[in-house]
């Protein structure tokens, strides 16, 4: 792999730039692997780059059925925080948003972590107090986090009617290294990472079947032929239900379409991400100008990966009663992404009932923030056949023993 650096595009720049290689390789997918990943979003190949870089196990593939980061990981609107309510979350959540701080230097990347600070909300005196708590775990669990009043929300987002005409603000919850980062870039970083380390991503490559005997994963059936492996993990986020249904066991997940959408892009107007919970919608603005809004998730459970009518009505109505501004703006784009929710909106990192099989999934709608943590954990629950610290709370028979990792306000509208 040639490093990037301001010495390499210099040189690149002399010789009309013909130097620059292929960021990962396309090779043709060998018999078998020690591991075999499926789904190449950002979870995935982030396992991926830590089984190799903390575990040293590189004789890892990662299967693909579309474009690499072309799932949820390519469709988010790249919002990044850690102020959860539950110890467990607190601590997976800080352990991305840390790996987060330092990642482009780590993988030699640029995945534009902008740590501009995110602002929940409270619009209503049940919200508030709910803050307040979140603000003290926060405070017990090292997430640095703090409650502000409306005129500080002021003079962070001077767009913003703090008079609103349903729903006053009434502070909000401030995590000031909270932020975004580039999400495609995230993917690209990873599996460039991933390739240098003679990892295969195998694109284009859908797994049709899973192969097992005696409790055990051996193989998987894809459009490109069998391919053995001793471990499998399956990191496939909307999908993970039908993965699931191929290996033989049944998930606690449903998949939805969850919605977003772009406006032309403006001047910068706001340098902070907002977060409007009770009325339902949340904006930041992208490097690009464009302003980058959060919709809703569908009511009911699908597999179409577009936008609908009524939730850019429900969407921008609540914006432009907190930004009366953007009322005039055009949209540009809108789409959706097929998330997996858990009854309690937290995820699953865990063993299966087949003893060389481990799953990730469950994100819902907030898993793009979780990425090199669930990377991290996953890649520990895979090489050591049991979940470290991290994932330790998140295993999938949770639901059936009543040890719910209830997340709902932290998560339920707010990504
Ligand atoms: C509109 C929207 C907004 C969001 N906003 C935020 C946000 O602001 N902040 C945040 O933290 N999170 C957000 N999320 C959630 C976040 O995007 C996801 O939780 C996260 O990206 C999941 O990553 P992943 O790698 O698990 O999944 P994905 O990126 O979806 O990757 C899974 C991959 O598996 C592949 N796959 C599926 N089936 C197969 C198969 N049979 N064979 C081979 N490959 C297969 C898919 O093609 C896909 O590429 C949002 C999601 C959406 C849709």
């Amino acid at each position: 792999m040639k490093r990037y650096s301001a010495f390499a595009i210099a040189r690149e720049a002399f010789r009309q730039h013909r130097g620059w290689t292929h960021a990962w390789a396309s090779p043709e997918p060998r018999a078998a692997y020690d591991v075999v990943i499926v789904g190449a979003g950002g979870h995935g190949l982030a396992t991926a780059y830590y089984l190799g870089r903390n575990f040293g196990i590189t004789n890892v593939a990662v299967i693909e059925k579309g474009w690499l980061g072309g799932g949820n990981t390519g469709r988010n609107t790249t919002i990044i925080r850690s102020n959860y309510l539950q110890d467990p979350s607190a601590a997976l959540y800080e352990k991305a948003r840390s790996l987060f701080e330092t990642l482009s230097q780590d993988l030699n990347y640029n995945i534009m972590f902008s740590p501009r600070g995110v602002m929940m909300l409270a619009q209503t005196e049940h919200e508030k107090r709910g803050y307040l708590r979140t603000e003290r775990a926060n405070a017990l669990q090292g997430v640095e986090t703090r409650f502000i009043s409306p005129a500080e929300v002021r003079k962070l987002v001077p767009i913003i009617n703090l008079a609103g005409p349903r729903y006053p603000v009434l502070g909000a919850l401030w995590q000031p290294r909270a932020g975004t980062a580039r999400h495609d870039a995230v993917a690209w970083g990873y599996a460039r990472a991933c390739s240098a380390m003679g990892m295969h991503i195998i694109e284009q490559c859908a797994v049709t079947g899973v192969e097992t005997a005696g409790g055990q994963v051996s193989a998987v059936n894809t459009t490109k032929g069998t391919i053995g492996c001793k471990k499998l993990g399956i990191v496939v986020a909307g999908h993970s239900g039908a993965l699931a249904d191929m290996a033989g066991f049944r998930l606690p997940v449903e998949s939805v379409a969850l919605q977003a959408l772009v406006s032309e892009p403006i001047k910068p107007c706001m340098d902070v991400v907002v977060m409007a919970n009770t009325v339902h919608g949340y904006m930041s603005q992208s490097d690009k100008g464009e302003m980058v809004i959060g919709g809703g998730a569908d009511g009911f459970n699908n597999y179409t990966q577009r936008g609908s009518w009524h939730h850019i009505e429900e969407t921008v109505r609540a914006l432009v009663e907190t930004f009366p501004m953007i009322s005039r703006l055009r949209m540009l784009r809108q789409w959706g992404g097929i998330v997996d929710m858990t009854g309690d909106r937290s995820p699953i990192i865990s063993k299966t009932p087949l003893g060389n099989c481990f799953i990730n999934c469950g994100w819902g709608t907030g898993g793009f923030k979780a990425t090199p943590g669930s990377g991290w954990a996953m890649a520990e629950l895979i090489a050591r056949g049991e979940p470290g610290p991290l994932a330790a709370e998140f295993s999938m028979t949770r639901f059936r023993e009543g040890h719910f990792i209830d997340e709902s306000v932290a998560a339920g509208v707010a990504h």
